[in-house]
């Protein structure tokens, strides 16, 4: 049987979320969830951590844990974001993969801090590569680091201003292409999940052909339900999935408890009749 309640996307300290991951089982547990998924931007070193070293606390009636990562990759220049569920740890080529991407995003890191002091801001790299800790180092940890001080307001007025789309510290990466991070994906005996298909900002007749591509190049599964997706958006996506026959996905893309608008468990509900990720033997041997 399905279990009624999961999250299979959810952020630690692994990356960019605010709960270590000992902090984001206990909450949700708390919440109620049965199955969470812990898909931090590029690493499972979060969750790899609490089933090695957190696994005796587990409670036997807590919620099942699932090995996940969200994969930054590239169709053609549009990034997309792949949610990979029930990778194998121990796997060599996912291994090789995260430590590329280790190396990616500290070399981006170094960048943006360039672009940012050659628009007369301070070098911020040694405080971003602080904030950072042993995450996955990312943009949000600029943002909190211009919030810090001063720079900017807010995290959101940062991605305004400095590090979102077209704006001057976004700088082109060449991230690994979604051909590849499916192959890895399914490699790592895992499941591939298109993420929040319409946060891409893509004409629909653009999302369609990202959804035929991903579809094509191997892809399993697409999010139908996540925090901002509108009824009317989850009937156009329930129309690509059904005709491209990808299984669905539902998660609350969670980072923090101070998101008034993110919890976790909390998703729009999944509409009718249409087979989750979770039907595909995903939890079966847990
Ligand atoms: P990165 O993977 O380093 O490029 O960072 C992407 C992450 O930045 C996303 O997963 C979000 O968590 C965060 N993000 C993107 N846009 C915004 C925004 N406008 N305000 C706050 N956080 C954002
Ligand atoms: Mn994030
Ligand atoms: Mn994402
Ligand atoms: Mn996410």
């Amino acid at each position: 049987m399905i279990p009624s309640k999961f999250d299979l996307h959810t952020h630690t300290t692994a990356s960019d979320g605010v709960l270590t991951p000992e902090q984001l089982y206990i909450q949700a547990k708390m919440a109620g969830v049965e199955v969470l998924a812990i898909t931090d931007h590029d690493t499972i070193e979060g969750v790899k951590w609490l089933l090695e070293c957190y696994k005796s606390e587990i409670a036997a009636d807590g919620p099942r844990v699932i090995v996940g990562a969200e994969f930054t990759c590239l169709l053609g220049k549009q990034v997309l974001h792949i949610v990979g569920l029930g990778l194998d740890m121990q796997n060599q080529i996912l291994q090789r993969h995260m430590e590329k991407l280790d190396n990616l995003r500290l070399e981006r890191a170094e960048r943006i801090a360039l672009k940012l002091e050659k628009k007369k801001l301070p070098n911020v790299l040694e405080l971003v590569k602080e904030k950072a800790g042993k995450a996955q180092i990312g943009r949000p940890h600029f943002a909190k680091v211009l919030c810090d001080l001063k720079i900017v307001s807010s995290e959101d007025q940062a991605f305004k201003k400095y590090l979102g789309a077209g704006k001057i510290a976004n700088v082109a990466v060449a991230w690994p292409e979604l051909e590849e991070v499916l192959d890895i994906i399914k490699q790592s005996g895992a499941v591939s999940v298109l993420a929040h298909p319409t946060k891409y900002n893509l004409t629909m007749s653009k999302l369609r052909r990202v959804i035929a591509e991903f579809k094509i190049l191997g892809g399993d599964a697409m999010e139908i339900s996540y925090p901002g997706v509108n009824r009317e958006q989850q009937n156009i996506l329930k129309y690509e999935i059904e005709k491209h026959e990808l299984l669905i996905s539902a998660g609350s893309d969670f980072h923090t408890p101070m998101n008034p608008w993110t919890k976790l468990g909390l998703y729009p509900e999944i509409p009718a009749n249409l087979n989750t990720v979770l039907s595909s033997g995903l939890i079966a041997d847990n």
